[in-house]
């Protein structure tokens, strides 16, 4: 649990002195960032793993005076071990790579909002939220915000997640919840937190664009750390003074972003500069974290780490929904199956496929469920998937259809559509339902 001086820093109270302009000619402030980490705590041939990242960290802080490790959102669900044990030993996991800052992203909601407060129980760094409210109205985080002296520099971080938050998460747990528009929370934010800091930092989990739209607004910030589309943002991408930054996903990248001040005036912009580092030139792995992961890794290994079949090439996403759709028609004796891209979370590589693989690209645990839709409503429903790599048949919209569905797409068209569908929930686990058919078909 992350302890009180954040808190009065939140709320105003501590005192912090204002360092002014000159600290940051004399000295810059490196920022090291995450986002969108998904679990993969792991070490694989395209992910640094958690090891090798506080290692790298940590050569960064021995290097530099002012560094700041932020997070920006989505650290847990796409991997077996946070599926299993619901997402907690990723937080543990973070606690021994020693980031200063975390972002409730939408992936923070998947057991349910109340899970939130077991998470803040769990991990050392404050994980801010000034956008996410529960039934009661009181915000799900530790802090709208905080304010840290990094070594000498003031530095305010705001963290926000999408207001479609909703859309990402099942309703199931989430039920009463409201997030508030980013810009609206922007506004009224940014005025008390920008006088008392040298530098102002927006943990975002929002999507580049959306981010990149922000900066042009709210040219009073400085950096913001985006997240949740996943993107490879090679250099910070600088909208007038404000640079945009973001490392791609599940330990891919580890972003690092240099603030420094041009000698002269003190009102001279903000130099900021930043870079991508690639998984395999991180540092040799931590041997601490590495006993940790080993330690949780240890716990699902012998169920996970089972070949199950083999795929003579590689398989995208993209060419995977298709296979998943036929698999899950087939489970349910339906005409049709529909998985939303979003939902598959990993590739498909050349080789042996292991029961790993498929936890990886569902790591949600949703179930297999047959829906009646009107042809009307499918066509709606299908409309949110517009570049499919596969031909959809002509849906007529008169007709009525049976389609085999998981149940995070049933139960936000239940929403949707209310009483015009009929859903039936299986139970099935939609994991288990691709293992065995893989293990019996392979991919056919
Ligand atoms: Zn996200």
């Amino acid at each position: 649990m992350f302890r009180s001086s954040y808190f009065l820093v939140a709320l105003g109270l501590a005192l912090i002195s204002v360092t002014g302009s000159d600290t940051l000619q004399a000295q810059e402030l490196v920022i090291v960032h995450t986002n969108d980490f998904h679990g993969h705590i792991q070490e694989t041939k395209k992910y640094a793993g958690a090891a090798r990242i506080a290692a790298e960290v940590k050569a960064i802080r021995q290097q530099n005076e002012s560094v700041i490790f932020l997070d920006a959102g989505d650290a847990i669900s796409g991997t077996p071990v946070s599926s299993m044990f619901e997402g907690e030993p990723i937080f543990e996991v973070m606690n021994t790579m020693g980031y200063d800052v975390g972002l409730l992203g939408n992936h923070e909601f998947d057991h349910g909002y109340r899970k939130i407060e077991r998470f803040r129980d769990l991990v050392d760094h404050p994980l801010l939220t000034a956008n996410a409210y529960g039934p009661d109205g009181a915000l799900l985080g530790d802090a709208p915000y905080v304010i840290l002296d990094v070594a000498g520099i003031s530095v305010g971080v705001i963290g926000l997640v999408t207001q479609d938050a909703p859309i990402h998460f099942s309703p199931v747990g989430n039920e009463g919840l409201t997030f508030a528009s980013p810009a609206e929370r922007l506004t009224s934010l940014i005025p008390s937190i920008r006088p008392r800091v040298d530098v102002l930092i927006l943990l975002a989990h929002i999507g580049h664009e959306e981010e990149l739209a922000l900066a042009e607004r709210f040219q009073a910030i400085d950096v913001i750390i985006g997240g949740h589309s996943h993107t490879l943002v090679e250099q910070p991408v600088q909208v007038g003074r404000t640079a945009v930054a973001q490392a791609h996903h599940y330990g891919t990248h580890l972003g690092l972003i240099r603030v420094n001040r041009a000698p002269g005036a003190p009102s001279a912009p903000l130099q900021i500069s930043g870079k991508l580092l690639k998984a395999k030139d991180l540092a040799d792995p931590d041997p601490l974290v590495e006993n940790l992961v080993s330690l949780f890794e240890s716990k699902v290994e012998d169920e996970v780490d089972v070949k199950i079949s083999e795929t003579a090439r590689d398989y995208s996403k993209i060419e995977l929904q298709p296979i998943l759709e036929s698999i899950l028609a087939r489970a349910a004796g339906t005409e049709l199956g529909f998985y939303n891209r979003r939902g598959i979370r990993d590739d498909l590589s050349v080789g042996p496929i292991t029961a790993r693989m498929i936890w990886n690209i569902e790591p949600f645990g949703n179930t297999l469920v047959r829906m009646r839709i009107k042809g009307k409503d499918l066509i709606v429903l299908l409309a949110q998937e517009p570049e499919r790599h596969h031909s959809v048949p002509s849906i007529d919209p008169d007709r009525e259809y049976h389609l085999a569905t998981n149940s995070y797409i049933a139960s936000h068209a239940d929403l949707a559509f209310g009483d015009d569908i009929e859903t039936v929930d299986t139970g099935l686990l939609i994991r288990d339902i691709l293992i065995q058919h893989i293990k019996a078909n392979g991919l056919e």
